[in-house]
């Protein structure tokens, strides 16, 4: 049975404090029925899988700036979409983003389905997408269960089993709060409660329109919830990039393999990433290597990632990648681990004082 007064508190409370995010409308607009474009619901909410609202927001701007509608992103050439995505990581993600846009362009006359379940056979759209688009673009009462709503609902009830066994009585107490109207304003109000309120670490529990019935605050340690499994720590992956410059301008860079990790992106030319890699140089030349190693982090484990750097003559060839000149190559085409390299590299002798040929052994 659903529980319409905790429901309706929050709603009231999500008028008066809804984000303005600009892949929204107001919550006073949408009590018009005025809803958003569920192109724009779409988009951030892809974007927003993994990454923070502050990151995606300039992301977001540029997206519906050169592509205003699903039909100018399916037109536009994939690399550039990829470009646009580059430092967003999850790079799949970009890769289902242009094949959705395809689909739905191609194939539904550019009209999004507005039900949960036909929006899950598109591409790179799970439940918790499929759920969200539905409810906040066509208003369906359709439960939405992201890290936000884990956190506030396992307070709410101090839920005692850990993330993530608990998921489905989490999706369940969820469920029973649901309005069959103002599903979308519902799901997008405790998005806002866990972003701003009901925080990880210092939840501000005096602001809360629930309170009165949150049975963690009244345990008295809602940071305790939700309850974790023990942390299995990361391993650690090596590597080796090989960062080559043709003088004058020009980078040896490499497409990666569409499927995998970055698959997709530009990326420089190297080994694979494993315990102990194995070299395999570009070209045959003298190479410099820096004492510093790229660190990165990814969902599974940690990167160290060793550089080789040179500059090479016209005439030398590679075995793999192409040079790209410094006109068409722009460092943040580049995922970030790529741009982390080319940032350290920079810094290096022999790419700041090229004319020296001591940094090369
Ligand atoms: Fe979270 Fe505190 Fe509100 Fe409970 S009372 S939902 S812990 S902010």
């Amino acid at each position: 049975m659903r529980d319409c007064s905790k429901s309706d508190r929050l709603l009231d409370w999500y008028g008066k404090h809804a984000r303005d995010l600009p892949w929204r409308i107001a919550p006073a607009l949408g009590q018009q029925g005025v809803r958003p474009d569920p192109y724009h619901v779409w988009l951030s909410e892809i974007m927003l899988q993994q990454t923070t609202v502050a990151t995606v927001l300039s992301y977001f701007e540029k997206f519906v700036t050169d592509w205003p509608t699903v039909g100018d992103l399916a037109a536009a050439p994939a690399d550039d979409v990829m470009a646009a995505w580059a430092g967003l990581g999850y790079y799949a993600r970009a890769r289902n983003l242009i094949k959705c846009a395809n689909i739905i362009s191609n194939e539904l006359s550019g009209v999004f389905p507005q039900t949960r379940e036909a929006l899950l056979e598109l591409p790179g759209i799970g439940e918790y997408t499929a759920a969200a688009i539905a409810s906040i673009a066509f208003d369906k009462s359709e439960t939405v269960v992201d890290g936000n709503v884990i956190r506030v609902i396992s307070r709410l009830f101090a839920i005692e089993q850990p993330t993530p066994k608990s998921k489905s009585q989490v999706y369940e107490l969820a469920a029973s709060l649901t309005p069959s109207q103002s599903a979308g304003d519902y799901a997008q109000a405790v998005m806002d409660l866990g972003a701003g309120v009901c925080t990880p670490n210092s939840p501000n529990c005096s602001v809360c329109p629930w309170q009165s019935e949150c049975q963690a605050f009244e345990l008295g340690r809602p940071e305790d919830y939700p309850k974790k499994q023990p942390k299995i720590l990361k391993p650690t992956r090596f590597g080796i990039a090989y960062l080559v410059k043709q003088s004058p301008d020009a980078w040896l860079l490499e497409r990666r393999p569409p499927k995998g990790l970055l698959g997709g992106m530009l990326g420089w030319p190297g080994s694979e990433w494993g315990s102990s890699p194995v070299e395999t140089p570009p070209i045959d030349t003298q190479w410099f290597t820096p004492d510093q190693s790229v660190k990165h982090t990814f969902t599974h484990f940690h990167l160290e990632l060793s550089l080789r750097l040179a500059i090479v003559d016209r005439n030398q060839y590679p075995r793999s990648g192409r040079f790209i000149s410094g006109n068409e190559f722009s460092p943040s085409h580049l995922p970030t681990v790529m741009r982390k390299a080319y940032v350290l590299a920079q810094a290096c002798e022999i790419f700041q004082n090229p004319a020296n040929p001591e940094g090369q052994n």
